[in-house]
C-alpha cells in the first residue's frame, strides 16, 4: 500500500513544519553556527523524529567530529524473508542534508522563510524542499516497508549539515563512517531536481562548481577622482579585463579550456527528447523581465547549456559603495566573488587552478591581485544503470505517479555524489528529488509540493524493494 498524503500529514508534517522554523543556515552563511546552535537544534529534531519510527532494529546517532557540523546517521538493519541470509546483501545509503541557504529577504506577501505557510498542497519555507523533506521521505519509506512486511536491505540514512557550503565536512565523515556504512551498493540521493511533478525524475548528471574571491587593488586608499583618475587605473576596469579572459563578454562562452568537456552523444539525444516532450523547459520557469532574450539557439541547446556547459556568475562584490553613498573617488580596490558551474566530467581542482592562473598572470597595469576563499567541487555523471535498477526505477515511477520515469541532467552540484562514486567504484546511484517548477530552492518563496514529496517517498519504497529482489531473477 503506497503512503498517502494523509499518512504524511499524520506522521511527519508537524515535525517538518517545526524544522521550517529553525534558521539552520549552512556554515558558509552562519560562521557562528556552533555557538548559535541552529544546526544542532535541527539535527536533534530530526533525530527525535527518527527515534519515533517503528523499526525492527535501528540505531539513531548524531556524529560530531571536532570543529565540524554534525551528521545524523540512522542505520536500519535489513529485514528478510526468514529463509534468506542477509549478510551479503549490501548497504543502501539514503542521503539528504539539513542545512539551509540564507533566507534572501524579502519574500512575497504572506510568506516568510522561517514561518511555514501551507497553500493548498504546497508548503512554503526556506529549506523545506532543499532539503528538509529528505529525512522524512527516507525514514517513512523504510518504515512503511516494515509495516507492510516487505523485506528491505540494510539502510543508512545519512543527513549532513554542510551541503550548501559545498560539503566541506563530508570527506572527513565518509572516512570516519566507512566501517559503519559497510559494503555500499546503492546510493539514493534525495537532494536533486524534477522537471515536472507528474513522474519520478532521475538525475543523470550534475555540474561541478568552483568559487573564489578575486581582489584587484590599485591604491593604498581612495583618492579624489579629480586627482587620481586618468593617472591611476580603475580597479574595476582591471577586474573587467581579467574577467574577459575567463568569459567572452558578448556571448558568455567560457574561454579557459580546462573548464569544458566533450558532450556525449547520448546526452544530446536525451536533451532533444526532453525538449520535444516538454518544450523550453530550461527557460520556462525563469522569472525573466519582459523582453529578455534567452541564451542558446533552441530549447534542447538551453538544456545542454544548463547541464553540460561551464558558466560564470558574479555573486558578490565589495569595495564599491552603494549608489546612495557613492562619492567622486578613485576607489582603492574592487573584490568580486566568482561562482562558476562546470560540466560533469571536468576536474574541478584543475579548473580552479587554471582560473587562478589566468587571473594572476600578466595583470594589466601591474595592479595587485589576491585570491581567497576559493573552493572546488566536482560534478558527476551517472554510471550505466544495472538492469534491475532500470526496472525498479520504472516500477517506482509507475506505482507512485502512474507514469514512466524521466531522466535528465541537472545544472546544480551535489558534492556527495562525486565523493561517493570515487570511494565506492561500482556503486549504483539514484539521484532524485522534489525541486521542480516553482520550488525556488535558494531563491525567495521556496516551496515543497506535498504530493510530490509523498510520491518520491513511495518511489523510494519501490526501489528498496527492487534492491532486495535484485539477485532473485
Ligand atoms: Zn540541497
Amino acid at each position: 500500500m503506497p503512503l498517502t498524503l494523509n499518512d504524511f500529514e499524520r506522521d511527519a508534517l508537524a515535525v517538518l513544519e517545526t524544522y521550517c522554523t529553525i534558521p539552520c543556515q549552512s556554515p558558509a552563511y552562519d560562521p557562528d553556527w556552533a555557538s548559535n546552535g541552529h544546526l544542532e537544534a535541527a539535527t536533534e529534531l530530526l533525530a527525535d523524529f527518527a527515534r519515533l519510527r517503528e523499526f525492527e532494529a535501528a540505531d539513531v546517532t548524531i556524529h560530531r567530529l571536532e570543529g565540524r557540523t554534525p551528521v545524523l546517521c540512522v542505520t536500519v538493519e535489513a529485514t528478510t524473508d526468514t529463509e534468506e541470509e542477509d549478510d551479503d546483501r549490501g548497504t543502501v545509503i539514503l542521503y539528504g542534508h539539513l542545512d539551509k541557504q540564507p533566507p534572501l529577504l524579502p519574500w512575497s506577501e504572506g510568506l516568510d522563510p522561517y514561518t511555514p505557510v501551507r497553500r493548498g498542497n504546497r508548503l512554503f519555507a526556506r529549506g523545506v524542499a532543499d532539503d528538509g523533506y529528505s529525512t522524512f521521505a527516507a525514514l517513512l519509506a523504510i518504515e512503511a516497508l516494515e509495516r507492510e512486511g516487505i523485506p528491505h536491505p540494510r539502510c543508512v540514512v545519512l543527513i549532513e549539515a554542510s551541503e550548501e557550503s559545498g560539503s566541506p565536512d563530508l570527506e572527513a565523515y565518509l572516512d570516519y563512517l566507512r566501517p559503519k556504512l559497510g559494503p555500499v551498493e546503492l546510493m539514493i540521493c534525495l537532494d536533486s531536481g524534477a522537471l515536472t511533478y507528474d513522474r519520478l525524475w532521475v538525475t543523470t548528471s550534475l555540474r561541478g562548481v568552483i568559487s573564489l574571491n578575486v581582489k584587484v587593488s590599485v591604491l593604498e586608499r581612495g583618492v579624489h577622482s579629480g586627482l587620481a583618475s586618468g593617472v591611476a587605473v580603475s580597479s574595476f576596469r582591471v577586474l573587467r579585463q581579467l574577467l574577459d579572459r575567463i568569459e567572452d563578454p558578448e556571448t558568455g562562452d567560457i574561454l579557459v579550456p580546462e573548464l569544458s568537456c566533450e558532450i556525449p552523444d547520448h546526452v544530446r539525444v536525451a536533451a532533444d527528447a526532453v525538449a520535444t516532450e516538454l518544450g523550453d523547459i530550461a527557460a520556462a520557469d525563469l522569472p525573466a523581465v519582459p523582453g529578455l532574450r534567452f541564451l542558446g539557439d533552441s530549447p534542447a541547446d538551453r538544456i545542454l547549456r544548463r547541464t553540460w556547459r561551464p558558466t560564470l556568475s558574479i555573486v558578490g562584490i565589495d569595495g564599491i559603495p552603494s549608489p546612495d553613498n557613492a562619492g567622486n573617488v578613485l576607489r582603492p580596490f574592487t573584490t568580486a566573488t566568482l561562482s562558476m558551474r562546470l560540466p560533469p566530467l571536468v576536474d574541478a581542482t584543475a579548473a580552479l587552478d587554471a582560473v587562478k592562473r589566468v587571473l594572476t598572470t600578466d595583470v594589466p597595469h601591474g595592479a595587485q591581485v589576491e585570491i581567497f576563499h576559493d573552493g572546488a567541487a566536482d560534478g558527476w555523471a551517472s554510471p550505466a544503470l544495472q538492469s534491475w535498477l532500470v526496472d525498479a526505477i520504472e516500477a517506482a515511477s509507475t506505482n507512485a505517479f502512474g507514469r514512466s520515469a524521466g531522466f535528465t541532467g541537472e545544472g546544480g552540484t551535489i558534492p556527495f555524489l562525486a565523493s561517493l562514486g570515487k570511494r565506492y567504484p561500482g556503486v549504483q546511484f539514484v539521484a532524485t528529488g522534489v525541486l521542480g517548477p516553482d520550488s525556488n530552492a535558494h531563491g525567495i518563496d521556496e516551496m515543497l509540493d506535498l504530493p510530490t514529496c509523498v510520491g518520491v517517498t513511495n518511489a523510494v519504497m519501490t526501489i528498496l524493494e527492487g534492491f532486495t529482489k535484485r539477485n532473485d531473477s
